[in-house]
C-alpha cells in the first residue's frame, strides 16, 4: 500500500469544506507514516483533455492557485493508478475531489475528475480493458458517470446506502459482476456515522477495503468527500488497512 500525496494539498485554495484547513493534516496524522508517501506530479493539459473539454480546462485555469493544486490532484490519481498496475494498492490522498466534475462542468467542490482522468489515461495507453469504478462516497458521482456514459468497457457503480446491510449487499453484488482488469475507487468518507451521511462505522471502511482487495484485480482509490476532521483520519486509515 502506498499513499500519493503532495504538500500543496494542505493549502486552503477555496472556502468549501473539501478545501478546509486541517483536513489533509488530520489524515496524515492518523496514518502516522504507516504507508510510504509518494509525491504527486502535476497532470499535463493533455491528460486533462482526455476527459474534459478545452473550455472547461480554460475556465479552471483562470483561478491560478486552484488550478495548480487541481492538476496535482489529477496527477496524483494517475500516479496511484499506475502504482496499482505495478501490483500494490495505492491511495491518492488528494484534493480537490473530483467525482462531481463532468467533461464540461463541475460542482460540489470538484474541478477536474481525478479518477476519470487516471482511468482514461490507462485505457488510452492500452494498459487496461475493462474497468470497474466503485464509488462509496455519500453522493452520486455524476461527473464520473457522465465521463464514461456510452463506454461499455467502464462500469460506474455508486453504492446505495439505505442501511449498512444494504450498503454491503450492494458492494458484494457490484464485485460479483463481470470481471474487470482494474478497480478504481472513489473513496468518500462522508457516509460515516459522525459525518454528513450518518451511516457507516469506522470498522466498515476496513471491511470495504478487504472486500475490494479480495476481488483480485489491481485497485487504486482516491479521496473524495469526508468532512469531519475528528474522524476522517481514522476512517481513511481503516480503509487503507483493509485494502493492504
Ligand atoms: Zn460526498
Amino acid at each position: 500500500m502506498r499513499v500519493v500525496f503532495h504538500p500543496q494539498f494542505t493549502e486552503v485554495y477555496d472556502s468549501d469544506p473539501a478545501a478546509a484547513p486541517g483536513r489533509m493534516e488530520s489524515v496524515l496524522e492518523a496514518l502516522e507514516d504507516r504507508y510510504p508517501l509518494i509525491t504527486a506530479e502535476a497532470a499535463t493539459e493533455e491528460d486533462l483533455l482526455l476527459v474534459h473539454r478545452p473550455e472547461h480546462v480554460a475556465r479552471v485555469r483562470e483561478r491560478r492557485r486552484l488550478y495548480e493544486i487541481a492538476v496535482l490532484a489529477a496527477g496524483g490519481a494517475i500516479k496511484a493508478a499506475t502504482l496499482a498496475l505495478e501490483g500494490e494498492p495505492a491511495f491518492g490522498l488528494i484534493r480537490p475531489p473530483g467525482h462531481h466534475a463532468s467533461p464540461n462542468s463541475c460542482w460540489g467542490f470538484c474541478w477536474f475528475n481525478n479518477l476519470a482522468v487516471a482511468v482514461e489515461k490507462l485505457r488510452r495507453q492500452g494498459q487496461v480493458g475493462h474497468v470497474l469504478i466503485v464509488d462509496f462516497d455519500l453522493h452520486y458521482g455524476d461527473g464520473t458517470a457522465n465521463a464514461f456514459a456510452g463506454v461499455p468497457q467502464v462500469r460506474y457503480r455508486h453504492l446505495s446506502g439505505g442501511s449498512r446491510e444494504l450498503f454491503f449487499a450492494d458492494l458484494e453484488q457490484c464485485l460479483a459482476g463481470e470481471r474487470a482488469d482494474l478497480v478504481a475507487v472513489s473513496a468518500g468518507f462522508d457516509r460515516h456515522e459522525e459525518d454528513w451521511g450518518g451511516l457507516l462505522k469506522t470498522q466498515d471502511y476496513e471491511a470495504i477495503g478487504r472486500m475490494l482487495r479480495a476481488y483480485g484485480a489491481p485497485v487504486f482509490a482516491v479521496l473524495e468527500g469526508g468532512y469531519n476532521h475528528r474522524v476522517l483520519g481514522r476512517n481513511v486509515r481503516a480503509f487503507l488497512d483493509g485494502l493492504a
